[in-house]
C-alpha cells in the first residue's frame, strides 16, 4: 500500500495544484481493510489540455451499439473524417442466418453523408434525405440509422424530422441518433442515447417468439472477433435458445422481438445496462450480469444462470458442458500458463471488459496491478449500490431520462419470466445477483490501482514505475506503451484476432498473450528510462571535430 502510495505522489508531482486535486479523486488504491470501495470520480469531463484516451459520444452511439445491427443501414450524417474513422474498427462479425439472408448484411459498409463547406453554410438536411432516397432504391434495407455529428448539431439540421418524413415515404424504420459527438464526458453518452432510441423505438415491435423452453438475450455483446458466436455455441448445448446477441451479429428483426426473451444476460453493464433496466420496468424481463470471459468466469456464469430456471435437466446439462469443455481445454491452458505464470499486467480498456479480462488472465497465473476504464460511471468501479447517491450534472442532464411505465397488456413479474413461485424467486436474488453488478473493486487485490480515464502522461508514469509485463489497451494508447518496450494487446479489436470470449476463446487468448511475452523484438527494444546517458561533451551533433 505505501509503495503505491509513493508511485501516486511522484506521478502527481509535475501536476499544478488544480490538477492534481482532481486527478487524485479519479485514482483509488484497494485497500482490504476498507469494507467498500472508497468514492472514484468518473463520468466528469477531461482536464482540458490533458491526453485523454476517449472517444466520442458519436463513437459510442454510431461505433459500438448501433452499426453492428447487421440488417440496418447506418448513416453517418457529418463530414467524411468521423465516418471513415468509424469504419469497420470494432471488427463485429455478422452472418446470414434464418431471419437475415446474405444480400441483407451491411454492417461492413460505410455510408456517410460526406458535408461540405455549401452544406455547412445552407444545410445538409436535404442531402441527407436525397441519401436514405437513394439507399433505399439502392439497398432495400430493412431499416436505417442516421448518426449526426458535431457539425450537424452546430449547424441545426433536423434529422428527427428528415427520419419521420423518410419513414412515411419508405414504409421502413428509420431511426434518428442525436448523437453529436460533444454531446457527453466521453462515448457513454453515445450508448445511452443508442440505448433510449433503440428502446423508444424497436423493441417490442415484434410478436414471434423463438421456439424452445429457456429463451435468453445476451445484451451488451459485440461479437468483436466472435465472441458472441462463441458464447451461443455454449449456451445452446447447455439447453437454451438464444433469442438476440444485442448488437453482436444482431438483425432489426431480432431486437424487435427481444422483449420476448425470459431472461436478460448483461455482459458490458456500461453500454447496455439502461435497456435492460428498461426492460425491467416495462416488461418486468429480469437480467443477470454475466462474464463469458474467462474459463472460471464462464462456469460461474453458466451455474448461475441454471439456478434462475430451477430446471434440473438445465442444471445437469450445464454440469456436463462445464464438464466436457473444462478437460477439454486445461492441457492446452496447462501449457501457456509456463509462459505467462507470475507475469503482471495493466488492464486500461473502454467498457466491462478490463474487469472481464482480469478473469481470464488470473485463469492463466498473471496479475493486474492497475486497472482502469476510458468512460465508465462510479457504478463501474463501485457497484450499482452508489447509483443513488450520483449528482446528475450538467453533462449527465444532458442526455434525456426515459422515464418508461409498465406495459398494461405485456409487463409480467419477474418470478413469471423463470416459472419460480414469488418465495422462490426471492430465495434466488439472495444466491445469485439478479438485477445487479457489484462493480470491479471486488476483484482487485490489496494494492492494486483503480484509474478513471488514465491519460497519456499518467500511463507513461505507471508503465516506468510498475514495469508490467503486458499491458491491455484501447485503441490509442497501445502503441504508447510498445514504443517503450511493453508489449500491448489492443482490447477494442483484439489486433484482427479473437475470439477471447467462451472456453475456445479462452485458448485463443492463452497463445495470443503466451506469443506476445515470448516475441524476441521485446528483447531489443530499449525503454527510454534505461538508455545509458552518453556524456555531454559540450559538442552540438554533427559539430566537426577536425
Ligand atoms: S468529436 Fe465530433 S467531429 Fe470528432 S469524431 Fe466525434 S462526432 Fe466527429
Amino acid at each position: 500500500m505505501d509503495g503505491m502510495d509513493t508511485t501516486l505522489e511522484e506521478l502527481y508531482t509535475q501536476y499544478p495544484d488544480t490538477v492534481k486535486k482532481n486527478r487524485k479523486k479519479h485514482i483509488v488504491i484497494k485497500s482490504e481493510a476498507d469494507v467498500a470501495c472508497p468514492q472514484i470520480e468518473a463520468n466528469t469531463r477531461t482536464i482540458p489540455g490533458i491526453i485523454s484516451q476517449r472517444g466520442c459520444a458519436y463513437a459510442g452511439c454510431k461505433g459500438v451499439v448501433v452499426a453492428p445491427i447487421k440488417d440496418m443501414i447506418t448513416i453517418t450524417h457529418g463530414p467524411v473524417g468521423c465516418g471513415y474513422y468509424s469504419w469497420g474498427t470494432r471488427r463485429n462479425k455478422a452472418r446470414a442466418d434464418s431471419t437475415t439472408p446474405k444480400d441483407k448484411i451491411y454492417s461492413q459498409l460505410c455510408f456517410t453523408t460526406d458535408m461540405q463547406e455549401p452544406d455547412i453554410v445552407f444545410g445538409g438536411d436535404k442531402k441527407l434525405a436525397r441519401m436514405i432516397d437513394e439507399i433505399v432504391a439502392a439497398f432495400h434495407p430493412r431499416g436505417i440509422n442516421i448518426c449526426s455529428t458535431c457539425p450537424i448539431g452546430l449547424i441545426g439540421d433536423d434529422i428527427g424530422a428528415v427520419a419521420k418524413a423518410a419513414t412515411e415515404r419508405h414504409g421502413i424504420q428509420v431511426l434518428a441518433y442525436a448523437c453529436e459527438g460533444y454531446k457527453g464526458v466521453s462515448q457513454s453518452a453515445g450508448h445511452h442515447i443508442a440505448n433510449n432510441t433503440i428502446m423508444q423505438n424497436v423493441i417490442g415491435k415484434g410478436n414471434e417468439r423463438k421456439p424452445g423452453k429457456h429463451v435468453i438475450n445476451v445484451l451488451g455483446e459485440y461479437n468483436i472477433g466472435g465472441d458472441g458466436w462463441e458464447q451461443e455455441r455454449i449456451l445452446k448445448d447447455c439447453g437454451y435458445t438464444v433469442n438476440c446477441v444485442m448488437t453482436g451479429d444482431a438483425s432489426y428483426e431480432d431486437i424487435k422481438n427481444l422483449h420476448l426473451a425470459d431472461l436478460n444476460l448483461v455482459q458490458c453493464h456500461r453500454s447496455i445496462n439502461y435497456i435492460a433496466e428498461m426492460m425491467e420496468t416495462k416488461y418486468g424481463t429480469p437480467w443477470l450480469k454475466v462474464n463469458f470471459v474467462g474459463v472460471e468466469a464462464t462456469n460461474e456464469s453458466l451455474r448461475q444462470m441454471a439456478k434462475c430456471f430451477s430446471d434440473p435437466e438445465l442444471e445437469k446439462q450445464t454440469e456436463e458442458v462445464i464438464a466436457r469443455e473444462t478437460a477439454r481445454i486445461e492441457p492446452a491452458l496447462e501449457q501457456f500458463r509456463k509462459i505467462c505464470r507470475g507475469k503482471k499486467a495493466f488492464a486500461f480498456v473502454g467498457g466491462s471488459r478490463s474487469h472481464h479480462y482480469q478473469h481470464l488472465l488470473k485463469d492463466l497465473g498473471m496479475e493486474v496491478v492497475v486497472a482502469g476504464y476510458e468512460f465508465a460511471h462510479r457504478d463501474d468501479y463501485e457497484g450499482r449500490q452508489v447509483i443513488p447517491t450520483i449528482k446528475s450534472d450538467a453533462d449527465s442532464k444532458n442526455i434525456p431520462e426515459l422515464h418508461l411505465k409498465a406495459d398494461e397488456k405485456l409487463y409480467r413479474e419477474g418470478n413469471e419470466y423463470l416459472n419460480l413461485s414469488k418465495e422462490q424467486f426471492e430465495a434466488l436474488k439472495k444466491e445469485v445477483p439478479l438485477n445487479y453488478y457489484e462493480g470491479m473493486y471486488p476483484d482487485m487485490k490489496n494494492g492494486d490501482i483503480m484509474i478513471d480515464d488514465c491519460n497519456h502522461y499518467e500511463l507513461e508514469e505507471l508503465i516506468k514505475k510498475l514495469r508490467p509485463d503486458l499491458i491491455f489497451t484501447g485503441v490509442r494508447d497501445k502503441y504508447i506503451a510498445e514504443k517503450m518496450g511493453i508489449p500491448a494487446k489492443q482490447m477494442h479489436s483484439y489486433d484482427y484476432a479473437g475470439p477471447y470470449a467462451g472456453y475456445n476463446g479462452a485458448i485463443n487468448f492463452a497463445n495470443d498473450v503466451a506469443h506476445t511475452l515470448t516475441t524476441p523484438a521485446w528483447k531489443m527494444i530499449v525503454p527510454p528510462w534505461e538508455r545509458i546517458e552518453e556524456p555531454d561533451t559540450g559538442k552540438q551533433e554533427g559539430a566537426n571535430d577536425a
